[in-house]
């Protein structure tokens, strides 16, 4: 893999893995492909974490993650084990990477085509936003180049450790990354419409974050996103199937239903793990949940100081999420489609100031039956997504009246676009129920958020205090995102056969 250490088998052990997420999963993959024994635990019956379906109405519909980028990460992981990603998941680039709506009918769609794209900004917003636009694509191409080189295929650095390793050029492109700013200050000082920046800025959110206190080093998601936006075939739901069927092809033994109670610290090492049935024994144990569940003693007491829980105020987004089938009236919907709020300082403000659903949410909507036309309407799959706050571990906070605050304020944003469903049935997910799948964190989705410039350095690291457990997710260096949780499981399964 990159350069954070060769993953050559020289010793062969044993490794538990507590969480079937795409971290764990990847973690298993890279080590069982060396020839260690690996097994997994995952408290739920099915792997893949976030990424879960929801029976609605007989249909099976993707109701976590369902935008998939940088496809790289999983051609690389399944090269490890000699197997062909593409060939197990049929992936398709989409035309459209999104269609974005406002309030008064206005509607840009983004193209993987940045050309298409930078003509449609400009018959819509005008010359200067759209040369805006060129501009801030090659801004964030070379933020998104740096930071491979620095952040994504590397184990977490330190300011310290990139000074050592590539001296005084390294923090003066460190800082050429607009970490001293805002996504939101850079934003404005970009582009004249405030659309635009709004459109921008919603992409903090992809890791749970605001706008308007994330580093502008954020802008790089941008650039990931224009590099493909990829359907796989079955959803994000086929990426975890076929790394299921090649973890068991290595030998990988994933347990269901085994909810891991404590971590076993002798020593002052992880030994193992405790689940009802016992103690599983082994050499190294990575955690594929939240950090804070370390951190605040639900993993047991022996591991609690292993890492740290992320402060309250500082934890990323949680979700209120619909899963639904029925029939979509009014505007033409594609596969991701964004209805804006008015308000978007307001909307930030509720959720992390008031910690409430805002009144005026920006929604999306996904129609999973979809490519890049509108369909051919009938029933359908949709799963439309709301940014709400991590309090899950809080009942009182998401009691009746809430849940129905959240709902009506996100049917009262798409009744405003002209989009309703007459639907046959629906599921909703509060951040308690976000809680209760991984506890820990509230519900908090992408582990702690981005705040300040820096935020990229102050994930933890694939390390922990304690000697042999191993940290792998999306709460960990690199960071949240399927493509970047599985990453950093590859990463800890380097730190494993390095530290060996
Ligand atoms: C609604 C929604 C939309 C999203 N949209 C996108 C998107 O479009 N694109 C994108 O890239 N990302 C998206 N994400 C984020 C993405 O899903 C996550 O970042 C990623 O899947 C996290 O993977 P992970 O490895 O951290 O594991 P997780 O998915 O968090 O899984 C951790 C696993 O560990 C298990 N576990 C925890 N504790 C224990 C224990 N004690 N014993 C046994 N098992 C345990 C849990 O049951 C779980 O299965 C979205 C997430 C949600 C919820």
């Amino acid at each position: 893999m990159g350069r954070g250490g060769s993953l050559d088998r020289f010793a062969v052990a044993k490794v538990i893995v507590v969480g079937a997420g795409v971290g764990g999963l990847a973690c298993a993959i890279e080590l069982a492909a060396r020839g260690d024994t690996v097994e997994v635990f995952e408290r739920h019956g099915q792997a893949g974490g976030k990424i879960r379906t929801q029976e609605v109405d007989g249909a099976r519909i993707n109701a976590g993650p369902t935008v998939l980028t940088l496809p790289w990460v999983f051609e690389e992981l399944f090269a490890s084990a000699g197997e062909d990603f593409r060939a197990a998941v049929p992936i398709e680039r989409a035309e459209v990477v999104a269609r974005h709506a406002w309030s008064d009918g206005t509607t840009l769609d983004l193209y993987d085509d940045a050309a298409r794209s930078e003509e449609a900004i400009g018959s819509l917003f005008g010359a200067a936003d759209a040369k805006a636009f060129r501009e801030f694509q090659r801004d964030t191409k070379r933020m998104f180049d740096i930071s491979d080189t620095y952040f994504l295929r590397d184990q977490r650095m330190t300011v310290g450790g990139i000074v050592r390793r590539f001296g005084g050029a390294g923090l003066a492109t460190l800082a050429s990354l607009e970490s001293h700013r805002t996504m939101w200050q850079a934003l404005v000082r970009r582009f004249r419409s405030p659309r635009l920046r709004q459109l921008f800025g919603r992409y903090a959110t992809y890791v749970g974050s605001s706008p308007f206190e994330a580093p502008g080093t954020l802008n790089l998601i941008t650039y990931a996103e224009s590099q493909g936006v990829f359907r796989a075939e079955g959803g994000l739901r086929g990426v975890v199937t076929a790394m299921e069927a090649l973890a068991t092809k290595l030998g990988v033994r994933v347990h269901y239903g085994a909810h891991v109670e404590s971590i076993v610290v002798k020593g002052g090492r992880a030994r193992g793990v405790r689940t009802a049935e016992g103690e599983h024994a082994a050499d190294a144990v990575t955690f594929n949940g939240d950090v804070s569940a370390l951190g605040s003693g639900l993993l047991g007491p022996a591991s609690k100081r292993a890492a740290r829980s992320t402060p309250k105020n500082l934890r990323s987004l949680s979700a209120f999420t619909i899963t639904l089938r029925g029939e979509a009236r009014g505007p033409k919907l594609l596969h991701h489609n964004v209805f804006f709020g008015d308000d978007y300082p307001g909307e930030f403000r509720a959720l992390m100031g008031e910690e409430r659903v805002p009144d005026d949410p920006t929604v999306y909507v996904c129609a999973q039956d979809r490519a890049d036309g509108p369909g051919e309407g009938g029933l359908e799959r949709f799963l439309v997504v709301v940014n709400a706050p991590p309090t899950g571990d809080r009942p009182q906070r998401w009691g009746r009246a809430a849940k129905d605050a959240a709902r009506s304020a996100t049917e009262t944003a798409l009744a405003r676009a002209g989009l309703s469903f007459r639907e046959t049935a629906r599921l909703e997910t509060t951040p308690l129920e976000f809680e209760a799948l991984s506890p820990g964190a509230g519900g908090s989705l992408y582990g702690p958020r981005s705040k300040g410039p820096r935020a990229v350095l102050a994930r933890a690291a694939a390390t922990t205090k304690i000697r042999g457990l191993y940290l792998a997710g999306g709460s960990v260096h690199p960071g949240a995102g399927v493509p970047m949780a599985a990453q950093s499981g590859r990463l800890a399964a380097t730190k494993i056969l390095a530290d060996r």
